[in-house]
């Protein structure tokens, strides 16, 4: 039988360590450590791996400590603007929203979406339509805001910074990329990953990066790994570069860790891409990669006990 584990992100970016209370480090910790926890136990139970990311990403979505459901981003005009997806490696079935703002946990539409739905990405009204249709309850639009989110918006409007300009400026948490992902192989061999986010601070409304994208942002093929991705999203857009780690192993015989490698610390850097993924194969073999100052990550194998990260260890 397969050894069952999974990784989860909350973000990649400059997170200086000199900016970091150790308060708040202590947070990310703690929250990190319980939602992998969580998606251990729910392994080790035999649940499918495409449950696991749903569950995992829903538990960072609620938590406000990270861009994605409550927590997330404000765009330029001082709303939300959620998108996300999941891909059944088994399948290769793979749900999508973008721009949604009165549905509070967009993993879980995602999910309606491709298990509901005959499409695979549905955009703003007329997704929503579609989820409030199917039972979803509509939220307030300011269920999503935080004191902290609208702080980084009024600091980026004053520093000029727009979603695409983010590349040298000084090391500070509005340069965080605080996208949630999870990637899991369960028991049975099969493979999952599921992506969230609020964007980009101060992103023009309608902006879509590459969370919700599959081979973008997300990515699951039971025949080599699954992918989420967190950082500058139009470059990973470009690059696809979930698929590509796919694509390098399948056709390129790379191991999971040479692909990440070449993708992360090569091919993403030469395009201005700043940012990480996590990403399991079928092996179950775990890569964490990025090439910004940190990434909040964490993984564990099922029955293990879990790994946390933050800075370049
Ligand atoms: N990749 C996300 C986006 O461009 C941002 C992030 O990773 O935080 O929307």
């Amino acid at each position: 039988m397969t050894k069952a584990v999974i990784a989860i992100h909350g973000g990649a970016g400059a997170i200086a360590r000199a900016r970091l209370s150790p308060e708040t480090e202590r947070q990310y910790i703690a929250a990190l450590s319980t939602i992998v926890e969580t998606g251990q136990h729910m392994l080790e139970a035999g649940e499918s791996a495409l449950d696991v990311v749903t569950e995992a990403v829903r538990l960072l979505e609620e938590c406000p400590l990270f861009n994605a459901g409550i927590g997330a981003v404000f765009t330029r005009d001082e709303t939300h603007e959620l998108d996300a997806c999941v891909m059944d490696g088994y399948s290769l079935r793979a749900g999508a929203v973008a721009g949604l703002s009165r549905v509070r946990n967009p993993v879980l539409a995602a999910r309606l979406v491709m298990e509901r739905s005959p499409h695979v990405l549905l955009v703003g009204e007329g997704a929503e339509n579609f989820l409030f249709a199917e039972g979803v309850e509509a939220v307030e639009k300011d269920l999503f805001s935080t004191p902290a989110r609208y702080q980084q918006l009024v600091e980026a409007r004053a520093a000029g910074e727009t979603t695409l300009d983010h590349g040298s400026a000084p090391l500070d948490e509005r340069q965080k990329f605080g996208t949630v992902g999870a990637v899991a192989l369960d028991k049975h061999g099969n493979l999952a990953a599921a992506t969230s986010t609020g964007g980009m601070t101060n992103k023009l409304p309608g902006r879509v990066g590459d969370s919700p994208l599959p081979g973008a942002g997300c990515y699951a093929n039971n025949a080599n790994v699954a992918v989420s991705c967190t950082g500058t999203g139009e470059v990973f857009i470009r690059a696809l570069a979930a698929y590509d780690i796919a694509a390098l192993m399948e056709y390129g015989g790379f191991s999971l860790h040479e692909a990440c490698e070449a993708v992360v610390m090569e091919k993403l850097p030469a395009l201005g891409g700043e940012g990480g993924l996590i990403a399991v194969d079928r092996e179950g073999n775990v890569a964490l990669p990025f090439n910004s100052e940190g990434m909040y990550r964490a993984w564990g194998y099922a029955g293990d006990a879990p790994s946390v990260g933050i800075y370049r260890e």
